[in-house]
């Protein structure tokens, strides 16, 4: 594609049609290594790498799309939260931003624990080895079936999300001969967004118990008089890729409030509180995500602060990342198949995958950052959108971001930071089949969850 194609001129930013971007970076080969897995690299020659093996090779041996998870990564990160909360916490690995077997096992060998919102979540979890007392039960809405199964294995603790759930699940226990571990989850009335945090006093949203108008209470009240249940704990999780660590200072502030008037009205101190996931990651180089060390500090400071000053022992805290331990650690690899530039506004790249190995964009507007991976280029800078091969005009895989201009089919490009939500939302629309994932790791790569395949597709299909 000659550059007078574009008449725009990738320099003059204003004349680009309206999208969130900022002025192209410098040099497009550049890996920002905020966004990008750690043993991802760009040699001299403007070879990429991963796990010290060339992406174009990974793309002959694998095929696109594909998603690449560098296991160093993920275990580096595990260690790195439960470092930061030390032995007097627990971190749960929020199983839904991507759960397999390969990946429990990492977690079990980390010393993590794992939350898990489903039969088929808690199978797999089990399947792999991860011991049942280290399992949290999650969910707004867990069938009788899940509750019998999760309370007969033993899992650690489930957490409840209605009144119907604290009878449901104290009848089943008892029916059982049990008593189960619970926690009761509440909404705060904190509405977290990225970048910015809103306290209200109600909340619209299907999960959880309000804190507003003494609903909590009541649910820890009938709790407490419920022989199948041990109550353990409040939970509380504010939403989610937030970057304000103020939003989590107001939940754990109305949290131990909440303690504290189970203290006063039925003399018992809860043990412990979760104050869930949510953590932002960096999606694109704008985004500053904090540190699980300058977490655990600031989330374990308050909760201290808090209950000193109401006279309670300091409960155990547990937390619930998902994304922020397992997002980065993978990129999602695709092949260049058309290109088609419009003229005075912006060019389409398409792609061999889309919505239906990543949704986020259409779901939730979400950003993501692309390069090109399979060569290094010194073409100005050119607008892309990244979008993939279905049947929606909504299917964007990156919005607005700049590849270089001599972009030509069969290159390969990669968008980092989808190892969250991607492979676990990723669907078969059109009866496409959904991409493997690959973890590399010193010099090896492996499939994790292999590639599906038409015969897959046609065995669901009995009609
Ligand atoms: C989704 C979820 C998490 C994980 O959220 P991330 O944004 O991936 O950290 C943790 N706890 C609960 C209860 C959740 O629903």
């Amino acid at each position: 594609m000659s550059r007078s194609a574009h008449p725009a001129g990738p320099r003059h930013a204003d004349v680009y049609p309206e999208g969130h971007y900022t002025a192209p970076a410098a040099d497009l080969n550049v890996l920002d290594e905020k966004v990008w897995a750690r043993t991802v690299r760009r040699d001299e020659d403007g070879v990429v790498t991963v796990g010290g093996i060339e992406v174009s090779r990974l793309a002959e041996e694998f095929g696109t799309p594909a998603y690449f998870l560098d296991e160093s990564d993920f275990r580096a990160r595990c260690r790195a939260w439960a470092d930061a909360f030390g032995p007097d916490a627990d971190v749960f690995y929020a199983g839904k931003a991507f759960l397999s077997r390969a990946v429990v096992r990492w977690l079990k060998e980390e010393g993590l624990n794992l939350d898990v919102c489903s039969g088929g979540e808690l199978t797999t979890a089990l399947d792999a080895g991860m011991p049942a007392e280290r399992i949290a039960f999650h969910g707004n809405n867990k069938s009788v079936e899940e509750i019998e199964r999760a309370v007969r294995l033993g899992v650690g603790r489930i957490v409840l999300d209605s009144f119907q759930e604290i009878v449901r699940v104290a009848h089943i226990a008892q029916s059982q001969g049990k008593r189960q571990r619970v926690q009761i989850r509440v909404t705060v009335g904190v509405e977290a967004h990225t970048h910015e945090f809103i306290a209200t006093a109600h909340e619209d949203q299907k999960f959880g118990i309000a804190l507003a108008d003494g609903q909590a209470a009541e649910a820890v009240r009938r709790a407490l008089r419920l022989d199948g249940l041990e109550l353990i704990g409040i939970h509380s999780h504010i939403g989610s890729q937030i970057f304000d660590m103020a939003g989590f200072e107001v939940s754990a502030r109305r949290v131990v409030q909440l303690l504290t008037e189970v203290r006063d009205e039925h003399g018992v101190e809860l043990p412990e509180i979760d104050l869930g996931g949510g953590l932002g990651i960096a999606y694109t180089s704008e985004d500053d995500p904090r540190e699980p060390h300058e977490i655990a500090k600031a989330l374990t400071e308050i909760v201290g602060r808090e209950c000193e000053a109401a006279g309670l022992r300091t409960p155990r805290i547990s937390v619930e990342p998902g994304r922020a331990i397992v997002g980065p650690t993978a990129f999602t690899l695709y092949e260049v198949g058309t290109i088609k530039p419009l003229e005075g506004l912006r060019t389409y790249v398409s792609v061999d995958g889309g919505m239906s190995d990543n949704i986020r964009t259409a779901l939730y507007d979400a950003e993501y950052s692309v390069a090109l991976v399979s060569r290094a280029s010194d073409a100005e800078p050119m607008l892309v959108r990244v979008v993939g091969k279905h049947c929606e005009s909504g299917d964007i895989v990156v919005r607005d971001a700049f590849l270089p201009a001599d972009l030509a089919p069969g290159d390969l490009i990669a968008v980092p930071a989808t190892g969250a939500y991607c492979r676990s939302m990723a669907s078969n629309y059109n009866h496409s089949l959904r991409p493997p994932v690959v973890a590399v790791n010193d010099g090896e790569a492996r499939v994790i969850v292999r590639r599906e395949t038409e015969e897959d597709l046609l065995r669901l299909d009995v009609g």
